[in-house]
């Protein structure tokens, strides 16, 4: 399978030659953010359910620490430093609790 070169930092936007495999030990060479979390990951989806675009991923509840999740894949493209994240968006909270009682 094909792999980027190069991968964005989540943390520090720094673009650097990544390792074909990223492990729970990788970290920004500059910043030493931790890679492996949902920031880094293609999933990432920011206003989505968990903010993650994988409904059946586990959650590990924080965003920019190292995960576990089996879904996880390398985002190639830079992530906005900016990102809104669902958990703390009223409108998708909202959204969320609407979703509760449909059906
Ligand atoms: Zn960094």
């Amino acid at each position: 399978m094909a792999y980027a070169t190069y991968m964005y930092c989540w943390s520090c936007k720094h673009k650097f030659m990544r390792d074909e495999k990223i492990t729970r030990q990788s970290e920004c060479p500059k910043c030493m953010a931790p890679l492996r979390c949902c920031r880094q990951c293609r999933h990432f989806s920011p206003g989505s359910y968990n903010d993650c675009d994988e409904s059946e991923a586990d959650y590990s509840g924080e965003n920019e620490a190292v995960n576990f999740c089996s879904y996880w894949q390398p985002a190639n493209a830079p992530i906005p430093a900016n990102a809104k994240l669902g958990r703390n968006s009223k409108d998708s909270a909202k959204k969320r609790w609407d979703d509760l009682f449909k059906n």
